[in-house]
């Protein structure tokens, strides 16, 4: 069974496998539901990093 992450941009779960993108930030990985998140994310991780 596939791990639930959720996408911090959107906030949506996501299965970790089905993600489409993925980013490293600080030796972190994070999953995202779209390209699109994954673009914001990159602009601005503070935001959504805690
Ligand atoms: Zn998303």
């Amino acid at each position: 069974m596939a791990e639930k992450v959720q996408d911090r941009v959107c906030g949506m779960m996501i299965d970790q496998d089905k993600a489409a993108a993925t980013a490293q930030y600080k030796g972190k990985t994070y999953y995202f539901c779209a390209q699109g998140c994954k673009k914001q994310f990159e602009k601005e991780p503070e935001k959504y990093v805690k």
